[in-house]
């Protein structure tokens, strides 16, 4: 190999290092609408609204009605490593919000062309960002915020085409959402693409009124997944008999296994969350798996939506930039737990009574 010519140690410029974060963020439109609905649901919104065109990569735009931004703090916004979500070492030791890095907007805004339109809460002005000016101006509009963002990848053809057809990214999209709307059933969630509303899952809970948390997760199931899941599904409720600090117990596994017949040739109705994250992670899907052990052959495919709720400090979130990955300090205690609640749901005679019998 030839000695390469000496060049001098240089810090790259501000939007070149966006530009290499936003590669591991951001793969695809879907990518967008996961971080924009994350910020989305950590400003507290209760309706959150995306319109897309082209599969979401001439436009990408969510509405939410959460606490939004005040007028001096939308510049703050995006800007890199800048977040309102975390302060110090001890608060990522117990992160709770979906977002903590400070990257995304960033990112998408230098990969992408950007505004931000907010209305903060208990303020009577709005405004608009334009990201790529820097440009502030007053609009008009209710509490929440809008973020905007056009021609992804438009600095960055290599990227824009890997990407595939408008309908397969318009489906990546809806499935990012759907992950989110699983997670939040007293959160309203709408998806238009080219005008056309494409997908609609409404609050599960009415404000004001006394819910059950699990009833109104098994009609979320129901309107995302189908009434089939709920009806071919047991209802998931397990806590362990240790307590946390404040009294509670410190592992909870809940939400809903399908019976045996109601395996798949696919994994493709299989999620799993941690402390209202979606998440990927071989020990869940190990003990999920586990559990149908001696009731699923083969390659059939059990499907389950599975909450799991510790403390955050006892599961690490910052493993990716993505976040659907976490690493759990006692990989081996959330593996039983999750197994021991699937297995006793299934071994229940409810469960064993025919499939197709609603729960
Ligand atoms: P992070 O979510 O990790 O904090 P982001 O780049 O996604 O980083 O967002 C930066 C900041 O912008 C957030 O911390 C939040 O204060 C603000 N923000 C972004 N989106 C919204 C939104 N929809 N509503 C209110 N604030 C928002
Ligand atoms: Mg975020």
């Amino acid at each position: 190999l030839a000695a390469a010519a000496r060049r001098p140690i240089r810090e790259l410029p501000d939007e070149l290092i966006s530009q290499i974060a936003a590669g591991e963020v951001v793969e695809r439109p879907a990518s967008v609408v996961r971080e924009l609905v994350d910020n989305a649901l950590d400003a507290g919104a209760t309706q959150v609204t995306l319109r897309l065109l082209a599969g979401g990569v001439r436009l990408i735009s969510v509405e939410d009605d959460g606490q939004g931004i005040l007028r001096d703090e939308l510049p703050i916004a995006f800007k890199r490593h800048a977040t309102s979500k975390i302060g110090s070492l001890h608060d990522l030791e117990s992160v709770a919000t979906m977002g903590f890095r400070g990257e995304a907007l960033a990112a998408i805004n230098s990969i992408a062309d950007c505004a931000i339109l907010s209305r903060a809460s208990g303020i009577n002005d709005a405004y608009l960002l334009d990201g790529r000016t820097g440009e502030l101006k007053p609009v008009a509009r209710s509490q929440g915020t809008t973020v905007e963002v056009k021609e992804l990848f438009y600095s960055t053809p290599a990227r824009r085409k890997f990407l595939k057809t408008d309908a397969t990214e318009l489906a990546h999209c809806i499935e990012a959402v759907r992950r989110h709307a699983l997670a939040r059933p007293d959160v309203g969630f709408a998806i238009w693409h080219e005008g056309k509303l494409v997908e609609q899952w409404r609050k599960c809970v009415v404000e004001g009124e006394p819910t059950d948390p699990l009833a109104a997760l098994d009609q979320r199931l129901s309107d995302v997944l189908g009434p089939e899941f709920l009806a071919q599904s047991v209802r998931v409720d397990w806590h362990s008999k240790q307590a946390n600090e404040y009294g509670q117990p410190a592992l909870r596994v809940w939400g809903r296994a399908g019976v045996p017949d109601a395996a798949r040739s696919r994994a493709d109705q299989q999620f799993c969350y941690v402390n209202g994250r979606f998440v990927r992670d071989k020990v869940l899907t190990h003990a999920a798996r586990s559990a149908y052990e001696d009731v699923l052959h083969g390659n059939r495919q059990p499907v389950y939506a599975l909450y799991v709720a510790m403390d955050p400090t006892r599961v690490d979130v910052n493993v990716h930039p993505t976040k659907i990955e976490v690493r759990f300090r006692d990989s081996r205690e959330v593996h039983q737990a999750v197994r021991h609640a699937v297995e006793d749901t299934l071994a229940a005679p409810r469960a064993a009574a025919a499939a197709g019998a609603v729960d």
